[in-house]
């Protein structure tokens, strides 16, 4: 295309004031202000410009402007959606929903001074890492504890505090770099790139692989040890399983070897679920430290949290990275209010992730009907029927769980259940749906308390 000509379609862009005074932007502006709102615009108006320059022609009105800059305002900032996936912890829709207590004890926190560094009894300077740790010990048994902001921060601060934390007397023999053994069946892969063996790197380690992918003895671990071994690390295998002829060693027998034994238990189920291995089993089973999320099956806040031995939570705590790992304070608040249910004995009832995983099928099945018979209510004519479904625990714990649910499912006349769970995506607030058979499936088990109300209003805006 000639200059000249790309210079004419430029100059005939329309001007952002013009697009902002066409009428569909009203909705816009009292939605998003008109602050963002003019920014999406001139955002929008800029990827035309870029498209010319690149030799496109697109066709450019007021209307298509609002429409893309309406796109970019839909798709932004955090918000609410409704999670009809049927999969509890779902990484991509923010993993546990936190209890009412949990948020309510992060509004007083973050709405006031807290005592978050400070010893109220001695009236002088406290620390932080205080918080949650009578809890944690009192619920899995250990000497110790330490939240960080996650567990892949957690791994990374025991096995760095582990390798560095020797102390020097034991060091003295040691004529190489520092070792950790790790069986070849758990040098795994948790989602968003964090990697057994560069966690390990980045710690001042060398990796000693063990074992085979599905092979590991207690006689492997044994061989591999000499005077540069610092710890044995065992990791749950949390997002994958494997089958058929395996052998692996637990914690328990891993602890006779005489060494440190860090453990990263990944999912923190403090209540029993499927064959999950259990934070009290490691801690029984003399880890020096155990791992474990504070936001998978534990039910609360984003969080690492490490409990074990005393001499090695307090090398963590002293280490240069908690600091840069450190939890803030409504992290901490959120967690302790979520540990206060486990104590209490609450938990099913009170933790909305731990409800969902457990709630039995029946209640299910009741709630998927009660949905279903409102919605033909405002949708007639749409098909919808209730189908049994599996839901799944997700956020790379139990894989192969399967939790007997029930869906309602919808199928509209032209049986397009892509353009379906389009429409129910870009509702307000989004509704996610699986697409399955021509279907869209929503699965009750994830529904939490008004999200009926957003679905029917969804879908009722579908229908028309
Ligand atoms: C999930 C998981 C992690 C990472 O936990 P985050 O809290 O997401 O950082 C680490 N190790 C294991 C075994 C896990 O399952």
């Amino acid at each position: 295309m000639l200059e000249t000509e790309k210079r004419e379609l430029l100059r005939g862009l329309p001007a952002v004031d013009a697009v902002l005074r066409a009428p569909a932007a009203d909705a816009l502006v009292s939605h998003h202000g008109t602050k963002a709102t003019t920014a999406a615009v001139r955002e929008a108006l800029g990827g035309a410009r870029r498209e010319i320059l690149a030799g496109g022609e697109p066709e450019v009105t007021e209307e298509t402007v609002l429409a893309v800059a309406a796109k970019l305002l839909a798709g932004r900032g955090l918000r609410r959606v409704v999670n009809a996936t049927g999969v509890v912890l779902h990484t991509n829709l923010g993993r546990s929903v936190l209890s009412g207590r949990a948020v309510e004890a992060v509004v007083e926190v973050a709405t006031s001074y807290s005592n978050l560094e400070y010893d109220l009894t001695a009236g002088k300077r406290g620390s932080r890492y205080d918080h949650a740790v009578p809890l944690l010990k009192e619920i899995t048994g250990a000497e110790d504890a330490l939240v960080v902001n996650n567990c892949a921060g957690a791994t990374l601060l025991a096995l760095s505090a582990v390798v560095a934390g020797t102390s020097a007397g034991e060091i003295a023999e040691a004529s190489g770099e520092p070792e950790v053994i790790v069986s070849r069946g758990q040098l795994i892969e948790i989602g968003g790139g964090f990697r057994i063996p560069e966690v390990l790197e980045l710690s001042g380690a060398r990796l000693r692989e063990v074992g085979t992918t599905n092979r590991t003895r207690l006689s492997d671990y044994e061989r591999a040890i000499n005077e540069n071994t610092r710890a044995i690390l065992w990791v749950h295998p949390s997002n994958f399983e494997i089958g058929g002829f395996t052998e692996s060693v637990g914690v328990m027998e891993l602890a006779t070897l005489g060494l440190p034994v860090v453990a990263d238990v990944g999912s923190g189920a403090l209540l029993p679920i499927s064959d999950e291995p259990r934070v009290e089993a490691a801690v029984r089973g003399g880890a020096a430290i155990t791992i474990f999320s504070g936001d998978k099956l534990l039910g609360g806040p984003q969080a690492g949290i490490a409990v074990g031995l005393s001499r090695w939570i307090s090398a963590m705590r002293r280490h240069p990275l908690a600091r840069a790992l450190r939890a803030d304070k409504l992290c901490l608040a959120a967690l302790e209010a979520t540990l206060a249910a486990y104590l209490e004995g609450t938990a099913r009832e009170e933790l909305p992730t731990v409800r969902m995983l457990h709630a039995p099928a029946e209640e299910m099945k009741e709630k998927a009907d009660q949905l279903a018979e409102k919605l033909a209510r405002v949708a007639p004519n749409l098909s919808i029927d209730v189908a049994p479904s599996v839901a799944r625990s997700g956020g790379g714990t139990l894989p192969l769980y399967e939790i007997p649910s029930y869906a309602v499912r919808l199928k509209d006349e032209e049986g397009d259940a892509d353009a379906v769970a389009e429409k129910l995506r870009s509702a307000d607030p989004p509704v996610i749906g699986r697409v399955g058979e021509e279907r869209i499936w929503l699965d009750v088990r994830t529904l939490l308390d008004g999200d009926e109300e957003t679905i029917l209003e969804a879908v009722e805006n579908l229908d028309g």
